[in-house]
């Protein structure tokens, strides 16, 4: 809620989120982490979420608040279980009223065939790409009814349009996140809520250069070859996309002009699902 101080000052003077909560599961690192940045630079409260060592968390967390002048929140809540992921969403509520937008974008990778896939990777991917989506939207979407305003940003993937093979499991939650998406669109169409998934290609982030390491040792070739010849063979446009790129599109997302966008798999990935 903006205060009668914030309602006062000329347009010009407010940042577009101002008064909204953005909470971003996974956002230690890498996308998340540019997501939350571009979030809080438009005036939103942020609450992170995410592993890692605790000194540099606090560290972001800090830099956050002092370079956006937001205020800026952190719950560790590992996101494979489900009871972890309503502690952080009542976190957010009593930290900081609520959460307007929610960005589930956390994840993780495993790279077998199906018939090497060990089960409790499987069961990892499933729980932390997919389930813990449900979860937190579950628990977002009462207080966004009541405000009248919410703004749900999953980050699938490529991989949520077009598989890859030795990624089942990633495949599967992906496309299941984008199913997902579809339709909690659907049901609160009519509740100035909106769903959208974010499809990135290859993004350069800790993610990717563990990707780049394992290829590289699988295919026993240059990480260089990796790039090239493995990770951006299907990527017409031959370069990662920056964090900063996806942090634009949740920031357009979020704002009113995209009201009418919901329910959409949008693809950030320089032609590869144009195949
Ligand atoms: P990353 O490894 O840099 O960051 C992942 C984040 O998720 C980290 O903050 C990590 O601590 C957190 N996380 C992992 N397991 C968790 C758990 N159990 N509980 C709570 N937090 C947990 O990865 P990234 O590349 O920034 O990927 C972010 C999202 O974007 C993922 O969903 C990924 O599938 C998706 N994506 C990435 C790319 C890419 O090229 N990087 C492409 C398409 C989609």
């Amino acid at each position: 809620m903006l205060t009668t101080t914030e309602m006062k000052k000329p347009a010009a003077m407010m940042r577009p989120l101002q008064g909204r909560t953005a909470l971003v599961t996974g956002s230690t690192s890498g996308i998340g982490l540019g997501v939350a940045e571009a979030l809080a630079r438009e005036g939103a409260t942020i609450v992170l979420n995410g592993f890692g060592d605790r000194m540099q968390i606090e560290d972001t967390r800090q830099k956050l608040e002092q370079t956006h002048n937001v205020a800026a929140f952190y719950h560790g809540a590992d996101l494979s279980k489900a009871a972890a992921v309503g502690e952080m969403m009542d976190y957010a509520k009593a930290q900081a009223g609520g959460v307007d937008i929610l960005v589930n974008n956390a994840g993780i990778q495993h790279v077998a065939p199906v018939d090497e896939f060990p089960p409790e990777k499987w069961d990892a991917i499933l729980a932390i790409n997919l389930s813990s989506a449900f979860h937190a939207i579950r628990a977002a979407l009462p207080g966004m009814k009541a405000r009248g305003y919410g703004r749900i940003i999953n980050v699938a993937s490529a991989h949520g349009l077009v598989a890859s093979p030795y990624k089942s499991a990633y495949v599967a939650a992906k496309h299941g996140v984008i199913g997902l998406t579809k339709t909690v669109a659907l049901e609160v169409a009519q509740a100035n809520i909106t769903a959208n998934a974010i499809c990135p290609g290859y993004v350069y982030t800790p993610l990717v250069e563990k990707q780049i390491e394992d290829q590289a040792k699988a295919h026993m070739i240059p990480r260089e070859k990796v790039i090239s010849d493995v990770l951006l063979k299907a990527q017409p446009n031959k370069r990662f996309a920056q964090v900063t790129e996806i942090g634009a599109l949740a920031v357009f997302l979020a704002s009113e002009a995209a009201s009418s966008i919901t329910g959409t798999a949008l693809p950030v990935d320089g032609g590869w699902t144009a195949h």
